[in-house]
């Protein structure tokens, strides 16, 4: 993967947030009222990258005076999303992108300024029928440098727990685990780079040179597109086999005009 020198700013992030702790009477089908709420949710955790940088990016809530108020965490996450044109997320438009917005309005935050958002999770249930569309499942099939991992230690909701209870241990496992996340989310965003093409990337690059998403300048010609008004060269990236339209209609202007009724002759 080419780094780029100009071009828009990605991030790639994950967060991770506490349970609701409440009273409930039954483990089946419960009814929560607010009333049995005894803590609400927050943030714990996040880690975020720029995309295409070395280092990853992380704040917990483990050195915490008061594990629920997460506003320095919030203030780090919303400054980069502000920085961000982009972000990349797994299922980040339902769930993270939602629960930091509600964090911020509750905290007082001001929305951060405008960003795109590709969601691996939807790009995954828009062009393919894999088994699961879940982080866990498409990085094991489809990375070979990072892939979720399982947090063996405390296995399951047991990282949580922990983590509230103010186990170290399990803190460094969040951390390794958060980290991992994104490090394995910007590995299969990678992989689905081609298969993406709701952002024209170099509308944020002042160079006129065609640039690919994934940074790559060499472009092959291979075929053409054919539209309701015309003909158009196709290029193919030569390293992650993306495919751009020519912006020229190689059609003739005869061509053109033979497509059309003339409503000039008369009869
Ligand atoms: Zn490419």
């Amino acid at each position: 993967m080419k780094k780029r020198k100009d071009g828009p700013k990605i991030l790639v992030f994950d967060i991770e947030t506490a349970p609701i702790i409440a009273h409930v009477w039954s483990i089946w089908e419960q009814n929560v009222g607010l009333n049995q709420i005894d803590s609400d949710w927050h943030v714990l955790s996040w880690a975020a990258k720029w995309f295409g940088n070395r280092e990853v990016m992380y704040m917990d809530q483990s050195t915490a005076k008061n594990i629920e108020d997460d506003a320095k965490l919030l203030k780090g996450i919303w400054k980069l999303l502000d920085e961000a044109d982009i972000v990349i997320t797994q299922n980040g438009r339902s769930f993270d992108q939602k629960k930091l917005n509600a964090r911020f309005i509750l905290n007082g935050f001001q929305p951060p300024s405008h960003y795109k958002h590709i969601d691996t999770k939807q790009i995954a249930s828009k062009h393919f029928a894999f088994t699961s569309n879940r982080l866990e499942y498409m990085t094991d099939k489809l990375c070979t440098k990072y892939r979720k991992l399982k947090h063996k230690k405390f296995p399951g909701h047991e990282l949580w727990k922990e983590c509230l209870a103010g186990n170290k241990l399990a803190w460094a496992e969040m951390k390794r685990y958060n980290k991992v996340d994104v490090l394995a989310l910007e590995e299969l965003y990678t992989k689905l780079i081609p298969w993406e093409n709701t952002i024209n990337f170099n509308l944020y690059s002042d160079s006129l040179e065609t640039i690919c998403r994934c940074g790559s300048t060499e472009f092959q010609k291979r075929g053409f597109l054919y539209n309701s008004a015309g003909k158009y060269q196709c290029y193919r990236c030569k390293d992650c086999g993306a495919e751009t339209r020519g912006k020229v209609n190689l059609l003739s202007k005869e061509k053109r005009q033979s497509l059309r009724p003339d409503t000039t002759k008369r009869g």
